[in-house]
């Protein structure tokens, strides 16, 4: 009895879940290839391997095959549950764990991925000893900060200490290469200066452990400027893209470089309208505090054409990193579950249950792909 009704419950909510159209993303898989090809042919180009990285859009499968059957070296992401199945699904590429290791998750390490970024001698320690224990090799490449603050050895005597140890005393583990992350919270330039510094840092190394490192690993997106400008030093071999690949905005946006190569919409977020109506711009009563207990301003524009969205913060975090593909709508506000927007200078007649179509920035996308609201569908 009780089996059967557990089993009617999970069927509605299959059924459910299956019905639901809106919201949705809808994932351009022809133009991700695009930008995947594109960018590792311009690194490529200078010498320099791509690993895909994936968590930027929470690790869909669809879209992992097409890293995998493109040229990128390594498949990457900060969080293992998007790593776990891969292999068995059929990923080819080694994966590669660009966050470095929890002590809680080394087991899983060794059992999901290929190689990891390390920056402490304990977890190395510890990584090794899981390694051995599961009868495995595992990869690792030692993380530098050159000043951005986040990830990385700061100390230059204490790299070179850990990168002989693990080279001369953790034999389940191998010496991959060393890396740097730029432009995360630090703000810092990738500049030719910070990649030549990291070369130095693999210079000393290589002159203590006697053998050439394989990989150079000088950032992220943000680095993707040495490869525009051709100015990326030689020994640099190895970028870790995400953002560049998946949106191509950034670079685009903040940096005015040209992008022309890439798609900028190979996400679209679609979503429904419930209500349209004439409202006052300015609240009317007593002004307090907004669903999230913040103070807001509201501008008086008088009565203006409004539509309200089935989609809210919940679904995509940040009001400015949804971008209307109407230019002449805007986005005034939202709630968890509600957006609203400015439809007054829409040619269009936007009318109850016309659905309306997005861009997104990283912030929103890294939502958008996570949520459970949020149907995803591939073309
Ligand atoms: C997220 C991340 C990347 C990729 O960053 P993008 O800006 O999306 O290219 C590379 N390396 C590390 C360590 C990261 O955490």
């Amino acid at each position: 009895m009780k089996r059967t009704l557990l089993k009617k419950l999970l069927d509605t909510v299959v059924q459910t879940e299956m019905n639901k159209t809106y919201p949705r993303v809808t994932i351009d898989l022809k133009k991700l290839r695009n930008n995947i090809d594109r960018t590792v042919e311009k690194c490529q180009a200078q010498g320099v391997h791509v690993a895909g990285i994936i968590k930027g859009c929470t690790g869909i499968p669809a879209c992992v095959k097409e890293f995998d059957e493109s040229q990128c070296k390594f498949i990457g992401s900060s969080r293992l549950e998007q790593l776990r199945d891969l292999h068995s699904q059929g990923v080819k590429k080694p994966l590669m764990l660009i966050r470095i290791p929890m002590m809680s998750e080394l087991s899983d390490v060794i059992a999901i991925t290929d190689i990891s970024l390390n920056s402490e001698v304990e977890t190395l320690k510890a990584l090794n000893e899981e390694a051995t224990k599961q009868g495995r090799f595992h990869r690792v490449i030692l993380m530098v900060d050159l000043g951005d603050l986040r990830e990385g050895f700061w100390d230059k005597t204490q790299l070179v200490e850990t990168a002989k140890l693990v080279e001369k005393e953790l034999a389940s583990l191998e010496l991959l290469g060393i890396g740097t992350n730029l432009g995360c919270y630090g703000s810092i330039s990738a500049t030719k200066e910070k990649m030549e510094e990291l070369i130095a840092c693999a210079e000393k190394i290589e002159g203590e452990i006697g053998r050439k490192l394989e990989y150079i690993s000088g950032g992220g997106t943000t680095s993707l400027p040495r490869i525009f400008d051709e100015d990326m030093p030689e020994r640099i071999n190895l970028l870790r893209i995400g953002e560049g690949i998946l949106l191509a905005k950034d670079l685009k946006d903040l940096w005015n470089y040209n992008m022309d190569y890439a798609y900028q919409n190979v996400f679209t977020v679609e979503a429904e309208i419930i209500e349209v109506k004439e409202k006052p711009s300015y609240p009317v009563g007593e002004i307090l505090f907004d669903a999230f207990g913040n103070v807001q301003e509201y501008e008086d524009r008088g009565v203006r054409k409004r539509a309200l969205l089935a989609l809210g913060k919940v679904d995509y975090a940040f009001l400015d990193s949804i971008h209307p593909l109407d230019e002449a709508m805007e986005v005034i506000g939202a709630s968890s579950d509600h957006t609203i927007l400015d439809i007054e200078n829409c040619q269009r007649n936007y009318k109850v249950g016309d659905v309306v179509q997005f861009n997104v920035s990283y912030a929103a996308l890294v939502y958008v792909t996570n949520s459970p609201n949020v149907k995803i569908v591939t073309v």
